[in-house]
């Protein structure tokens, strides 16, 4: 097995963590973070389990990270985005594990912010050698299949020459995603069509390496049950398609699962066969740190109310310290992606890991 030093992984480094995954069927975990607790707890999770791991964010994620005050909305969105890549390229290799730093949905009105950190990928690379995310997503699926390849196109294009990848949307993902997406989309469209991946696939693959987020009934946000059915053979039809008329390998695109949350076990395990190499959760996450959050304030509900507890009269001051009750939040995140793991099959697969270590692991 190849062997990677623990850090932020670009380039040849990232397809090479990338191409682990789809040979070993399993997938990493790309969870959405905020801030430096939702960041540390993912780090933190990824090397107990000792699995690589995506770290991404939204642009109101970034946003949130440069702060709710910061004055100017527009470069909040794009200082957030890289003060907290920054933050993970200081932190992570001391993790162990590798981590792959990405932004979530850009939509038609939000090309500027990515052509923003496109600028800040140059200066990074131009400075040390490597851009300062290993890809971004740039989803035009509610537009029209020419101008979202058109786009893409010319956005994997200055991409390509840090040799950084573009993820791209084909079919909706049912549901929204911070301001991005729509609850009210046609059926047929929550699936994306195998034509249209075969059309990315010639587009692209000769510019730089892509990704795609395919739909297959997948929905962003968790919803009861039955109102999502997940059809993972549209991925594998669409593999077929490509590898047949390009005579390629077996599973030649690189699929990306959105909507992770909620979803049923055995589908999941279904995709990794079919060329997910990355699973993106959010809700599960951001309820999982609420609820760590909210129970410790229901049961210590004094300290959040007085500084001398009324019915003891002691000070309450080790209970309200930041540390101790947002420590609780962390908690729960890592419990979830225990889980996410688990269901992913990355557990002890992580590439900064020896043969002997995986083989402990
Ligand atoms: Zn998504």
């Amino acid at each position: 097995m190849a062997q990677l030093n623990p850090g932020v992984v670009t380039g040849e480094n990232y397809r090479t963590l990338l191409q682990a995954c789809k040979k070993g069927k399993y997938a990493l975990p790309a969870v959405n973070v905020t801030g430096t607790n939702s960041v540390n707890a993912v780090l933190e999770a990824a090397a107990a389990n000792k699995s690589d791991v995506i770290i991404q964010c939204s642009n109101g994620g970034a946003a949130f990270f440069a702060g709710k005050g910061f004055p100017d909305s527009f470069q909040a969105k794009v200082l957030g985005a890289v003060a907290m890549a920054r933050h993970v390229h200081v932190l992570a290799e001391h993790y162990g594990i590798c981590v792959v730093l990405h932004t979530d949905h850009a939509d038609k009105k939000l090309i500027p912010w990515l052509d923003a950190l496109m600028d800040h990928n140059e200066a990074h690379s131009e400075q040390l050698g490597y851009p300062l995310f290993s890809s971004h997503m740039l989803d035009l699926s509610a537009e029209d299949i020419d101008f979202n390849l058109a786009e893409s196109k010319k956005m994997l294009e200055r991409m390509a020459k840090m040799d950084m990848s573009l993820e791209i949307e084909l079919g909706v993902t049912g549901g929204e995603e911070d301001g991005v997406g729509s609850d009210n989309v046609d059926n047929d469209k929550l699936y994306t069509q195998p034509e249209d991946v075969l059309k990315a696939y010639e587009t692209l693959n000769e510019i730089g390496h892509f990704s795609v987020a395919a739909s297959f009934g997948n929905v962003h946000g968790v919803y009861k049950p039955g109102n999502v059915r997940l059809r993972p053979e549209i991925l594998k039809n669409s593999q077929e398609l490509v590898q047949k008329t390009y005579g390629t390998e077996e599973n030649p695109l690189d699929l990306v699962f959105h909507g992770g949350s909620g979803s049923e076990k055995e589908k999941i395990e279904e995709s990794l066969n079919y060329g997910i190499f990355k699973m993106n959760i959010d809700t599960d996450t951001q309820f999982a740190f609420a609820e760590g959050v909210g129970k410790y304030v229901f049961e210590n509900e004094n300290a959040f109310k007085y500084q001398i507890d009324p019915e003891t009269g002691e000070p309450t001051k080790k209970k309200y310290d930041p540390r101790v009750w947002l420590r609780k939040g962390e908690e729960a995140i890592i419990a979830r992606l225990n889980e996410a793991f688990t269901d992913l099959r990355s557990k002890g697969k992580s590439l900064a890991l020896d043969d002997a270590e995986r083989e402990a692991a």
